[in-house]
């Protein structure tokens, strides 16, 4: 369930009009709800209260200090996977001993920063990354709690763009080489091993390959205490997939997932940790953009809105599909009308549905795109010199922007010219 509701003919974000949202700081714009933002964290905290568990927000879903604070304040965690989200969240106020690094490039740079700023936890990937880490914190005096993140060669059935734990992907080590890895940081100063770590993918729509994997880590939690580790942690990831189309049947819901993990690493007497991020923000935001024209081709009608790709890639990036709907509400019953929904940018892939049947939509009316909280914003740029898009977060009848439309001036003032060409 989210807060974006038609309410009086017109679509709302919680209390406040869309409309009032695209008067007030234009279109295109993300526009959160907080409500749904904190409904969805709780889910996953009450999914593992059978447990010591922290939920630690996956960054790069969403990552505007707003949105991080309202998170940090309810209690979550973050998983951040470089200084620059590492540095978000500490904005946001969320103290380092929330914070847990993960990604397959850390580097020394970045090691050393959240070393002098404090950590919770690092999820260390390949063997030459726990060595640097090892000198780094050495030198630093410092002991960092890390874990190991497996691959625990499973099919997570998702986008092959988004899947991370079959063994031909980048990420962790293979589990099978788990032993010796963990015998080689154990002799390793500056390193202490708090647990395991495994993130299979992102959008899972099934539980049962959450639960390969899970089952994986717990007979490896049995092997690894059994050389002498000290395992009292396990990151299980994130990954629970949302429903994009309302139609479609909707996936498993944080409780089923909580229950999963209960049955399959409950009895280790583990902490938890999860870092989901797409359930948090993905149904918590939509894109809100005004057509710009109607235009009749042949065999086929476009609708041209002042939204592109460089605002909402996932479309072209991974033919993702984002239920579009006005925001003045259609009348029950009325005739529809197939329309490809594209935006101006100079490239075919910049087309967000094709023959998607809509209500009669006339230039400069508003439409949203929903399901667009997360890997939104985060993955927008300035491609054709489209100034970035601004986000706004709403909660009850408020809203505030929580990041500005840059001018044409200012996207502009960014590059400089070379003293040799003035
Ligand atoms: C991307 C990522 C997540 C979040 O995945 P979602 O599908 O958004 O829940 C969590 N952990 C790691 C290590 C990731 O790379």
């Amino acid at each position: 369930m989210d807060h974006f509701l038609y309410r009086d003919g017109a679509l709302h974000a919680e209390d406040v009009p869309l409309t009032e949202i695209a008067r007030g700081v234009g279109t295109p714009v993300y526009v959160y709800s907080a409500a749904t933002l904190l409904r969805h964290y709780n889910l996953f905290d009450e999914a593992l209260a059978w447990g010591p568990h922290l939920v630690c927000y996956a960054v790069k879903a969403a990552s505007n200090v707003a949105i991080l604070k309202l998170l940090g304040d309810a209690g979550a965690g973050m998983d951040v996977v470089s200084e620059g989200e590492y540095r978000r969240a500490r904005a946001a106020g969320v103290p380092g001993d929330r914070i847990v690094f993960s990604g397959v490039g850390k580097t020394e740079g970045e090691m050393r920063y959240v070393l002098q700023n404090g950590i919770r936890q690092i999820n260390l990937e390949s063997e030459p990354e726990m060595r640097l880490l090892s000198k780094v914190a050495t030198e630093l005096g410092v002991e960092v709690p890390v874990t190991v993140r497996v691959n625990p060669d499973v099919d997570a059935k998702t986008h092959e763009k988004i899947a991370t734990g079959k063994s031909d992907n980048k990420f962790g080590i293979p589990i099978s080489r788990a032993r010796e890895v963990y015998a080689e940081i154990a002799t390793l100063p500056g390193l202490r091993v708090v647990g395991i770590d495994v993130h299979i993918g992102s959008q899972l729509t099934d539980l049962e390959p959450f639960r390969a994997a899970y089952r994986k880590v717990a007979d490896l939690t049995g092997v690894l205490r059994a050389d002498g580790h000290e395992i009292t942690r396990l990151d299980l990831g994130g990954g629970l997939g949302i429903p994009y189309a309302r139609s479609n049947l909707a996936p498993p819901v944080p409780m089923e997932y909580g229950t999963v993990i209960q049955e399959e690493v409950g009895h280790l007497g583990c902490e938890i940790e999860i870092e989901p991020g797409r359930l948090i923000a993905g149904n918590a935001g939509i894109l809100l953009t005004s057509t710009i024209f109607v235009k009749e081709g042949e065999g086929r009608d476009f609708l041209i809105v002042d939204a592109a790709m460089n605002d909402l890639i996932r479309p072209a990036m991974y033919g993702a599909h984002h239920d579009i709907v006005p925001v003045v509400e259609p009348a029950p019953g009325v005739e529809t009308r197939a329309f490809d929904i594209v935006g101006p940018i100079c490239e075919t892939g910049d087309t967000f549905a094709k023959g998607r049947d809509m209500p009669p939509v006339g230039p400069h009316d508003l439409i949203a795109f929903r399901s667009a909280g997360a890997y939104g914003a985060a993955m927008s740029s300035e491609y054709n010199s489209r100034p970035l898009i601004p986000e706004v977060l709403v909660q009850g009848d408020q809203y505030a922007v929580i990041r500005p439309r840059p001018t044409y001036e200012e996207m502009i003032s960014r590059d400089s010219v070379p003293h040799w060409l003035e």
